[in-house]
């Protein structure tokens, strides 16, 4: 007997047809034998229209519409108001979910975030988990009940619900295995896993057996949104296995075994259980980033402070920079990179700070794409930046900016090529045959 963790999200239990096929993979663990919890989300696109409905009830955009705010002053609404009322999509399906596994016989209980407790900090909307205690539900687990979990939520101090973040049900289900020393972590997505790109621009694209934590990561915050950041961090941290698979597969699984769970998934584990291991795992690509470019700063110290100071203070993240080599000793150009949403603000920011730092001109463009081939066999090899840089340059690719890591190597290019680039990589790295 395995202890399982199985998340579902928004789009596995969007209608009760759907929610009946996740009952119908949780009733096969069952009979296999397994102590099961299963944490959902909300129906999707419903979390979404709480937030709507919340924004409606605040009021801000009308009174910014209606020029009775130019200032901005009421932007900000009561956060624990958003995550009483956010949070009551999962408590639905976790309800809707016990309610067939009932009706199929099974032994089935729905726990909101405060009944088990999940304790988190008091940052709503963006909560972290501070602790969980599971005896109970674990006590119940090996009776033979599912425990049905409502993903996302949680509670803080004070006894307030709380949320984790949009994305946020795949740490809930991540820090609940953890807890429960569970064998393994299923999530079960639309996607039967993690591929070594998006399968959309190269059809030779395959799904991974098996990506280490650390690749993971850097799928994740490259644009590969399968998984929230933050349960990759956790199960790092944790050491849980996290089998990432598709709620579409049959739930019969067509007459294999719940024991070749692997084989119909991507695991994503400690690197040490990869045995087989390219040196690039992966290619990623991004289009949410915006290039900003400050012309004719002074060379000198302190200027890259002054740009990124008030940046910072504004909360803006800034991922690449690059500071070309000044000419005459006096004067460079100054390149970086923020979220795209972020672009306006950044701007706005380093009009107001045009005095300070002193630029000839400041420009910002959001057509660039940011592409990443990702690998812990990086760490062993020499010359793949080498190799990368010059089969784009083979294709005409100019690459605008570069940054590395240990297991990573980003490069900034024109988004018109971003396909081509993604290909390009996808071959020369050997991930086309297989
Ligand atoms: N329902 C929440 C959201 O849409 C949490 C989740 O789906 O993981 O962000
Ligand atoms: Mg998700």
């Amino acid at each position: 007997m395995a202890l399982l963790v199985l998340k579902f999200g928004g789009t596995s239990v969007a209608d009760i047809d759907r929610i009946r096929n996740v009952a119908a993979h949780v009733k096969r663990e069952v009979d296999a034998g397994h102590a099961v919890a299963v944490v959902v989300s909300a129906m999707a696109g419903h979390t979404n229209q709480l937030v709507a409905l919340v924004e409606q009830a605040w009021g801000y955009k009308e009174r910014k519409n209606n020029g009775q705010d130019p200032e901005g002053q009421s932007a900000h609404y009561d956060e624990r108001e958003y995550d009483a009322v956010v949070s009551s999509g999962e408590q639905v399906t976790s309800g809707l979910l016990a309610l067939v596994l009932q009706s199929l016989g099974l032994k089935a209980r729905s726990w909101q975030g405060w009944q088990i407790p999940l304790h988190t900090d008091s940052a709503h909307r963006k909560a972290r988990i501070t602790g969980l205690d599971v005896a109970e539900l674990k006590e119940r687990m090996k009776g033979g009940e599912v425990a049905v979990v409502a993903g996302f939520q949680g509670i803080a101090p004070g006894n307030r619900i709380s949320t984790l973040g949009r994305g946020g049900s795949d740490t809930s289900a991540v820090a609940l295995a953890a807890a429960l020393s569970a064998d393994r972590c299923d999530i079960y997505t639309d996607v039967d896993g993690v591929y070594t790109t998006d399968p959309r621009i190269v059809p030779k694209a395959h799904r991974l057996d098996r990506i280490s934590y650390e690749e993971m990561l850097e799928m994740a915050s490259q644009g590969a949104k399968v998984l929230q950041t933050r349960s990759v961090e956790l199960a790092m941290q944790r050491g849980v296995r996290v089998l990432v698979r598709s709620s579409f597969d049959p739930p019969d699984l067509r007459g294999r075994s719940t024991d070749d769970a692997l084989s119909l998934g991507t695991l994503v584990c400690h690197e040490d259980e990869i045995v087989e291991q390219n040196v690039v795992s992966g290619i990623a690509y991004a289009r949410d980033e915006a290039k900003v470019t400050l012309l004719k700063i002074a060379d000198k110290p302190g200027v890259a402070a002054q740009v990124f100071g008030p940046l910072a203070a504004a909360n803006i993240n800034v991922d690449m920079i690059v500071q070309n080599v000044s000419e005459d000793g006096k004067y460079t150009d100054l390149t970086f990179t923020v979220q795209a949403a972020d672009l306006d603000r950044t701007l706005e920011v380093l009009r107001k700070a045009k005095d300070k730092i002193g630029y000839f001109d400041l420009r910002g463009s959001t057509d660039i794409a940011k592409v990443s081939a990702i690998g812990v066999g990086m760490r062993s090899h020499a010359g793949v930046a080498a190799q990368m840089f010059s089969a784009l340059a083979e294709k005409g690719i100019n690459i605008e900016a570069i940054s590395t890591s240990e297991i990573k190597i980003s490069v900034l290019i024109d988004a018109a090529y971003a396909e081509l680039a993604v290909r390009t990589l996808h071959s020369l790295f050997g991930l086309d045959s297989r």
